[in-house]
């Protein structure tokens, strides 16, 4: 895959087009293709057995799908975000579990490193992570920290000497069971709530830190996920990234993204899902006939149709705004409410066309082995991860109700 025509930023002005730009097709298709080719055979296994393709990830570095918005100095390709979400958008189509570790490793851990790492810290990792010899995870949520991600935070950092001590635990962590680095937020001032938070980035094989136990899903199934435990983890202090205490920027801002950035999750799967409901309904016949002849299932088509379409348009939209968010940028105004905003509508839609797919499938798409349901199981998790429907609501009215 090659990124060579595409400079960083050149397509800032994509929402204002409606569609994608002939450049932007081919990337898209090329994803298609690769995807097709490369993660949907390894889907029904990942999915039957939570089964982690251990070889996938640096293949996609070889191949060049990591680093798309990073530098080339650092290994990365030097797109842009929306090029990332086109990506996922076509990974998504084909198997979204890896599409799920892809953008957890992509930008929750790389992206969110480059945006706030320091320069030694930026060299030492990224390179690495675009390669896929490393690969990524996040680690914000805890048992009692979900929601309220900040104020309730329990895992803890202490300054001593030359290192952080970290204890605590983290938990639904995607990529936890395989990760190599993870980007870590802690409380360095735990009576300071939001304000004492700091980023961290910790290595798999830093003391005291251990997989639980890694997570058996409905869904999504083969995307590693992990509960992970700090114990008086010895984390050295270069691997403070930014300034202790002001880590809530870094959440804010990576929020924001990973908002914008996992709609093509929805996105993909539904567009898969509304091709396979329009080979199924020519197919499958009843009544002498295709069951695509009968208006009660055309009606649904066409329902799923503009589902879809309307997903799209909006998941550009956002991702062509949040495209150049500054460094330190975002958790408020207008991204704030648009990314939360993008994801709210991708996940809930996509449960929509899925509903309806199962439904043409008729007993077959209840059938745990067909690729319809492996796609119904995919809903719920776009409306809980990255901040659930809920407080979605809250940051889009918030925002509404300060101007
Ligand atoms: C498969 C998977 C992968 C994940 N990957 C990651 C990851 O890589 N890194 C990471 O850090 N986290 C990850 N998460 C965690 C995810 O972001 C959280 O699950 C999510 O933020 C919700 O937190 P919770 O599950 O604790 O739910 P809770 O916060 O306990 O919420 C329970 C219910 O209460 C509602 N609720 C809570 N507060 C309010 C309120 N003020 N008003 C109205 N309703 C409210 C919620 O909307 C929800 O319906 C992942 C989760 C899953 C399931």
């Amino acid at each position: 895959m090659s990124f060579d025509a595409m400079p960083a930023g050149a397509y800032a002005n994509a929402a204002s087009f409606f569609d994608l730009s002939e450049d932007q097709r081919q990337i898209l298709d090329a994803a298609d293709l690769y995807a097709r080719n490369e993660l949907y055979p390894l889907a029904r296994r990942m999915d039957d057995e939570e089964w982690w393709p251990a070889e996938a990830f640096a293949k996609l570095g070889r191949d060049g799908y990591f680093g798309i918005t990073m530098p080339p100095d650092y290994g990365g390709v030097g797109g842009d975000l929306f090029t990332s979400g086109l990506v996922l958008q076509a990974f998504s189509r084909w198997n979204h579990a890896l599409g799920l570790s892809w953008v957890a490793h992509e930008n929750l851990c790389a992206n969110n490193i480059y945006r706030n790492a320091n320069e030694a810290q930026r060299r030492k990792y990224l390179p690495g992570l675009c390669s896929g010899a490393l690969t990524g995870a996040l680690g914000l949520t805890e048992p009692g920290a979900g929601s309220d991600a900040l104020g309730s935070m329990r895992t803890t950092a202490r300054r001593v000497g030359d290192h952080y001590v970290l204890n605590g635990t983290k938990i639904y962590i995607t990529n936890g069971p395989v990760a190599d680095v993870l980007l870590v937020y802690a409380k360095t001032a735990p009576d300071k709530g939001a304000h004492g938070i700091s980023a961290f980035i910790v290595e798999k094989d830093f003391p005291g830190f251990r997989v639980a136990q890694k997570l058996t899903k409905m869904g999504f199934r083969g995307s590693q996920t992990a509960e992970l435990v700090f114990d008086d983890c010895r984390v050295p202090a270069e691997n403070l990234v930014g300034e202790e205490n002001r880590g809530v920027a870094i959440v804010m801002s990576g929020l924001d993204l990973e908002r914008a950035m996992i709609s093509p999750i929805c996105l993909g799967v539904a567009e898969r899902a509304l091709d396979l409901c329009i080979d199924y309904a020519r197919t499958r016949e009843q009544f002498g006939k295709p069951i695509a002849s009968f208006q009660m299932i055309q009606s649904k088509l066409a329902d799923m149709y503009v589902w879809v379409e309307t997903m799209r348009a909006f998941n550009y939209r956002v991702l062509a705004a949040a495209n150049h968010l500054e460094i330190g940028d975002g958790g408020r105004g207008e991204i704030h409410a648009l990314t939360a905003a993008s994801v709210m509508y991708a996940a809930e839609t996509m449960n929509k066309v899925l509903d309806q797919a199962v439904q043409i499938h008729g007993g077959s798409g209840y059938i745990w082995e067909s690729e319809i349901n492996r796609l119904f199981r995919a809903t719920k998790l776009l409306e809980i991860g990255a901040g659930t429907t809920e407080i979605r609501k809250l940051i889009i009215s918030g925002e509404l109700l300060k101007r």
